[in-house]
């Protein structure tokens, strides 16, 4: 089933205690797309500015990206600074520049109105629903968000998520989007919303999945380097509904597994700056990484 996904593609600086990149590849839609490209095809719906260099074009291009959904609009490329401490589970945003996305309001591609599976990655919630209108008959539809969009557009956020039906976010803006810290209770609240699966991203702790009657949790790999966790989330989110998209079926099971294939993707994407890992990532080391996740968390019956 084919997938489309909204979201930033942005130059980020990124700064963590191993070392810093300045205005190289990023955004929630970049990451996202190029994770879920090994498992199905994507659909990007995104905007640049003049400024974004043809070679990073190229890279989606290799990856088997669609983008004929990205417009190029007078003026510059989403911009976003952050940094990490040697706690490297929250990022502290030091800059955002929307730039060409202040007047972004796409209109999609009519080969893109029929895709299956939607991805709203973190954008304008506003955006978000913009574009999930224009899909005819999604069978599936996710959405991501931050603190940035959690504070600042709250009603429309709130809007969007009666729309979807997973959400997948990270502990922080959870706990800031429910208004509780308990995480039990932060799913009560958050399902209560509209979304019928929340998956909420712990960084190096893994991620746990509510769906109201049943909880499962996945752990993070332990990984010996760990140099820039930025696009973890979206890297995850991108192994998940590929999976899911190239799957086919929704059950438990397979909601399982893609939460798997999520945390493969996203240990990938932090043992190297900007989009780097995935350069070089092919489909044999990500088989051999699930393997690795299932060695991880087995154990016998006592
Ligand atoms: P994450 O997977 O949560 O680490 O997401 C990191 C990506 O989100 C970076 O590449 C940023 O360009 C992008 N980003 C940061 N702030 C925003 C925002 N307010 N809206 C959309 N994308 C953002």
């Amino acid at each position: 089933m084919s997938l489309l996904v909204v979201g930033s593609v942005a130059f980020d600086s990124v700064k963590t205690p191993f070392g810093e990149a300045k205005e190289v590849l990023g955004g929630s839609a970049t990451y996202f797309s190029t994770a879920a490209s090994y498992f199905t095809e994507v659909k990007l719906v995104a905007v640049v500015g003049e400024d974004f260099p043809e070679s990073h074009l190229a890279f989606l291009k290799e990856k088997g990206v669609d983008f004929e959904g990205l417009e190029r609009r007078p003026g510059r490329t989403f911009r976003w600074r952050g940094e990490y401490g040697y706690q490297l589970n929250e990022a502290k945003t030091l800059d955002t520049q929307l730039n060409v996305f202040e007047s972004f309001r796409p209109k999609l591609p009519s080969s893109y109105r029929d895709a299956a599976v939607v991805f709203l990655a973190n954008i304008d919630p506003e955006l978000q629903l913009d574009v999930l209108k224009q899909v005819k008959q999604p069978k599936l539809v996710a959405c991501d968000t931050m603190n940035f969009w959690i504070g600042g557009k709250r009603d429309a956020l709130i809007k969007t998520l009666g729309e979807v039906d997973i959400l997948i976010i990270n502990d922080g803006e959870a706990r800031e989007l429910a208004g509780e810290f308990n995480l039990v209770k932060v799913a009560k609240k958050i399902l209560s919303f509209g979304p019928k699966i929340l998956i909420i991203k712990r960084g190096e702790y893994g991620a746990l999945m509510f769906n109201g009657q049943t909880t499962f949790a996945a752990p993070a790999l332990p990984l010996e380097n760990v140099f820039d966790p930025t696009g973890a989330g979206d890297s995850f989110a991108g192994g998940f509904m590929g999976y899911l998209s190239q799957n086919g079926s929704m059950n438990e099971a397979a909601l399982r597994q893609a939460v798997i294939y999520g945390s493969v993707m996203a240990s990938f994407n932090v043992e190297a700056f900007s989009l780097d890992r995935m350069r070089t990532l092919t489909r044999e080391e990500i088989n051999a990484r699930y393997k690795e996740f299932q060695s991880l968390t087995f154990f016998e019956s006592a």
